[in-house]
């Protein structure tokens, strides 16, 4: 009895099987004839709930980060140690490579804000100077280390991703480092157009 029973089991389990592989199928099928159709439909009850979702899920994972904590942060140690000493290693043997890559990407950046202040080449709004090592960002109204302290930017490199992250607010252009100064000596105007008043 036992063993008949048992393999009614089996029998019941592989046709279960079979019907749920079916109704996957069908589901994928209708999921990928539909797929544009679901996903708006999707996007759009997102949008309309997306306060009610993103606290439910905050909920959620303060929950389960409250209740796995220890779990978590043991994970966490192995893990740390583990790729602590891989990143290291992997940094030290490519430094030159790492270097070029983030040089590359930080002259790409500044490339890009300064064409765009510039409107197409970049040069010195005031001389035209464009050789690009020579040029800088200059805050209009003179406010830029009030700007650099708010905003907590340390470098010139900060700016210009700052300035490209924000969608590249008005309020700023594109000095050489000879205007750029010397406007500081004489008092916001460049030495260039105070010979041009006299
Ligand atoms: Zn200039
Ligand atoms: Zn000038």
């Amino acid at each position: 009895m036992v063993h008949y029973f048992h393999m009614w089991r089996e029998s019941d389990k592989g046709h279960c099987q079979k019907n749920k592989e079916k109704t996957q199928a069908k589901k994928r099928a209708h999921y990928l004839k539909n797929k544009k159709k679901i996903l708006a439909q999707q996007k759009l009850y997102y949008l309309k709930n997306i306060e009610k979702i993103s606290a439910y899920s905050r909920i959620q994972s303060k929950k389960y980060h409250w209740e796995n904590r220890e779990a978590i942060l043991v994970k966490k140690r192995i893990y740390n140690a583990k790729t602590f000493s891989q990143r290291h290693a992997y940094a030290r043997k490519n430094r030159d490579s790492i270097k070029k890559r983030m040089d590359k990407h930080n002259h790409d950046i500044k490339f890009e804000v300064f064409s765009h202040y510039s409107k197409g080449k970049p040069k010195c709004a005031c001389c035209e100077e464009s050789i690009f090592e020579f040029l800088t960002t200059e805050h209009i109204d003179g406010k830029g280390s009030e700007h650099r302290r708010r905003e907590g930017i340390k470098t010139g490199k900060g700016t210009y991703s700052w300035l490209k992250k924000n969608g590249y607010p008005s309020g700023f252009k594109i000095l050489c480092f000879n205007c750029n100064c010397g406007q500081n000596v004489t008092k916001g105007v460049c030495p260039h157009l105070l010979k041009e008043i006299k």
